[in-house]
């Protein structure tokens, strides 16, 4: 897996590690995540950020399992990110995340904001782009933006954009993550949240800096 993010990152000229793995752990117990995570945290400077996509389980692991900033039970220093659409009544949940992948609108943002300010601290964000096909998620390009500066207004930290590519289509992939690179550059914004067990290379050749990886993790 990290071989071929390696050799991904090699074929286009990028520096080594200029994409980080996200381990995708939703669904997976806490054993499962120390056997095939936590076990091999060495294999990537800082360790693997986690990444879960329902509000209720994150949260209930990170108290199990502990979080970066609030000390753990066994001592691990576990970095959460929040890969999942982002209902505003789960915002309550999301204290222990450092960063939301897939913050859509400005709503959102607000209610992130307002969660932060009585946390002390609020998760880094994301923008998910909205990837053309009949998909239901995500910001539509000729509103980027205007989301991003009112996103940006409310005091959050917007490191980047996200996208899903679209099913099953390695050139059509290819298209939208390189798209989203260019937006992403455009906002002079550092990070790209793209690619899952099926396209990260495609998604790291195209300039992916975090690939959300999760079934191939786990075989
Ligand atoms: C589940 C999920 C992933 C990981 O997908 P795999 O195909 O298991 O690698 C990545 N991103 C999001 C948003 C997900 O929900």
């Amino acid at each position: 897996m990290l071989g071929r993010i390696r050799a991904a990152e090699a074929r286009v000229g990028r520096p080594p590690g200029s994409a980080r793995l996200v381990a995708v752990t939703k669904g997976q117990t806490p054993e499962a995540i120390r056997a095939s995570v936590l076990a091999h945290t060495a294999l990537q400077p800082g360790g693997f950020p986690l990444g879960e996509g329902r509000a209720q389980e994150l949260r209930d692991k990170a108290t199990e399992m502990g979080t970066a900033e609030l000390s753990s039970p066994e001592g691990s220093s576990l970095e959460w990110h929040y890969i999942g659409p982002l209902q505003l009544n789960k915002v309550k949940y999301m204290r222990p995340v450092s960063l939301i992948h897939a913050l859509e609108d400005v709503r959102q943002a607000q209610a992130l904001a307002e969660a932060g300010r009585k946390w002390g601290h609020a998760p880094d964000v994301l923008l998910q782009l909205h990837n053309g096909e009949a998909q239901k998620h995500g910001v539509h390009p000729p509103e980027l933006a205007r989301v991003y500066a009112e996103v940006v207004q409310t005091g959050l930290n917007v490191r980047g954009l996200m996208v899903m590519a679209p099913e099953g289509d390695a050139e059509a992939s290819r298209r939208v993550f390189t798209d989203t690179a260019r937006r992403a550059h455009d906002l002079g914004l550092p990070e790209i949240s793209m690619g899952m067990s099926g396209d990260y290379e495609v998604a790291v050749e195209a300039g992916a800096t975090l690939v959300r990886v999760g079934r191939s993790l786990f075989l």
